[in-house]
């Protein structure tokens, strides 16, 4: 509980509607996208200026109270989990996107811009923000920028931090800071963006952010393959790549998604077919056309059942539904649900598949996955029962397995969804003690109180 005095100074900075701290709010924000962690916290405030969020900061740090930011809360890691309790400083009211500049291809939002409403307002002029997580109904610029997101375009166009200019950080002790600009070329000293970039909320709160757009692609092409064996597909998305195509997107969903989405919303999807792969190609009407048929005749020769272009826009736009329903349709099927995320090089990804087969085949657990597997980056999924202790046990020892058989074969701990508390005690076999030293070095010198998200990212001494 935080003194009354405390929130009476927090009800001054923000006023008295933007500090939450009744049980039922309180509860809104104790839990993230994760079906593992939760935690109260002792107030939420929902700041509208930097300037507030420097003041809030400031009180934080003079009495060393944790702030935890948050976005939307759609995170898969457990990143904005209050697990300290203290403030969640959620961004949804600074939710204006303040200019887009046509002529230098440039956008600047305040952190809790909704993605989709950003993509709304670029498509009205024919422009084009790629990365595209897919909780794009709900999560934040801000949040994506924190956790340095991916999604489906990331194929061709790459991640988040491939489209990053400027930020504006409010850090620990309240210093609202500018880094970069609006240019797309900046070699002005340590590229600090990409420190902030993918840092979880643990280094400062972003507070605006510059990015850079591309003109909205004239023409795209959507593929389906039908796969009767899993790692077959795995091995054609290498062919694929491999090629010299190169498509947009190339996603992965498995048997069990297809039936649970046909089984809540029907959508005509082939319900025997092991593994489905989606593929997108963009750019101009006449290399649409030409690279999906190439990338149809690899499909075939790599060993699909099946692979056709959609019939219409109508049919991409059920397929694309079907992928960003993935998760959904994942999450509800068990008490708890660990999604989990690695990434492999592109050209061990059927072997990688294989490896999550043997797993599966020697500790009992379906491992169920989708995935941005263009990008070597699959979700496998366990289902199990956290209230069952010795099961659940298995469980994190089951996912431990895969962890590192993606790491055995070159892949690494997290393609997308960050450490946060999910993964932070396998951190140190994923990475190099010295660099794993310096991060800490840096945190202690951007955050010395350690009030910002602390608990998070790698094992706390003491803990
Ligand atoms: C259905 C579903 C599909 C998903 N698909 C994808 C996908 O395809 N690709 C992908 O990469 N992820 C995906 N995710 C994960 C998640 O949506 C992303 O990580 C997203 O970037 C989180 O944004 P958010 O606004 O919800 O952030 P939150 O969950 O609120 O926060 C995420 C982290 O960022 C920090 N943070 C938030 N805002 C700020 C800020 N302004 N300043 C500093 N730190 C901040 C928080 O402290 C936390 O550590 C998916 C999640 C769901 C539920």
């Amino acid at each position: 509980m935080l003194e009354t005095k405390l929130i009476s100074q927090l009800q001054k900075i923000v006023g008295k509607e933007a500090v939450l701290t009744a049980k039922e709010d309180l509860t809104a924000y104790s839990y993230d996208g994760t079906t593992t962690w939760a935690h109260m916290p002792d107030v939420v405030v929902l700041p509208t200026t930097a300037e507030q969020v420097s003041q809030i900061l400031k009180l934080a740090n003079e009495n060393r109270i944790p702030v935890t930011p948050r976005g939307a809360g759609t995170n898969l890691s457990g990143g904005s989990i209050p697990i300290k309790g203290g403030i969640v400083l959620c961004t949804a009211k600074m939710n204006k996107i303040l200019d887009i500049n046509k002529t230098n291809l440039t956008a600047i939002v305040e952190p809790g811009v909704v993605l989709q409403d950003f993509n709304i307002a670029l498509a009205k002029q024919g422009l084009f923000y790629p990365p595209d997580p897919q909780s794009f109904l709900g999560c934040t610029l801000g949040g994506t920028v924190a956790e340095n997101a991916g999604g489906p375009y990331c194929v061709k166009y790459g991640v988040t931090k491939q489209y990053l200019l400027g930020l504006e950080v409010v850090l620990a002790d309240g210093y609202i800071m500018k880094l970069g600009g609006v240019t797309v070329k900046n070699r002005t000293g340590y590229e600090l963006i990409m420190l902030f970039t993918g840092s979880e909320g643990t280094l400062g709160v972003i507070t605006r952010i510059t990015l850079r757009l591309l003109p909205m692609p004239p023409a795209s092409k959507t593929m389906m393959a039908v796969f009767e064996d899993m790692a077959v597909s795995g091995q054609a998305v290498s062919d694929i790549l491999a090629s010299g195509v190169v498509p947009a997107k190339i996603e992965f969903v498995d048997n069990f998604v297809i039936r649970r989405i046909e089984e809540k919303t029907p959508m005509g999807l082939p319900i025997d077919a092991n593994a489905l792969l989606l593929l997108q190609t963009d750019g101009s009407s006449a290399a649409v056309e030409a690279d999906a048929q190439q990338i149809l005749d690899i499909l075939k020769k790599s060993g699909a059942k099946e692979a056709r272009m959609a019939k219409d826009a109508d049919e991409a736009a059920v397929f694309w539904k079907m992928r960003s329903a993935g998760f959904a349709a994942v999450f509800g099927a068990a008490h708890t649900v660990m999604a989990e995320d690695v990434a492999v090089p592109r050209d061990r990804l059927a072997e990688f598949i294989r490896r999550l087969g043997e797993i599966s085949k020697k500790t009992g657990f379906f491992i169920q996955f989708l995935g941005h597997a263009g990008d070597g980056n699959l979700h496998p999924a366990i289902f199990t029962d956290m209230r069952n202790k010795e099961e659940f046990a298995r469980a994190q020892e089951t996912m431990g397995e895969i962890f590192r058989a993606a790491m055995e074969l070159g892949g690494v701990l997290s393609g997308e969804h960050g450490i946060g508390l999910e993964k932070q005690r396998f951190l140190k076999d994923a990475m190099d003690p010295v660099a794993l030293d310096i991060m800490k070095k840096i945190k202690a010198i951007l955050d010395p109180n350690n009030i910002l998200n602390p608990g998070k990212i790698w094992e706390q001494e003491g803990a």
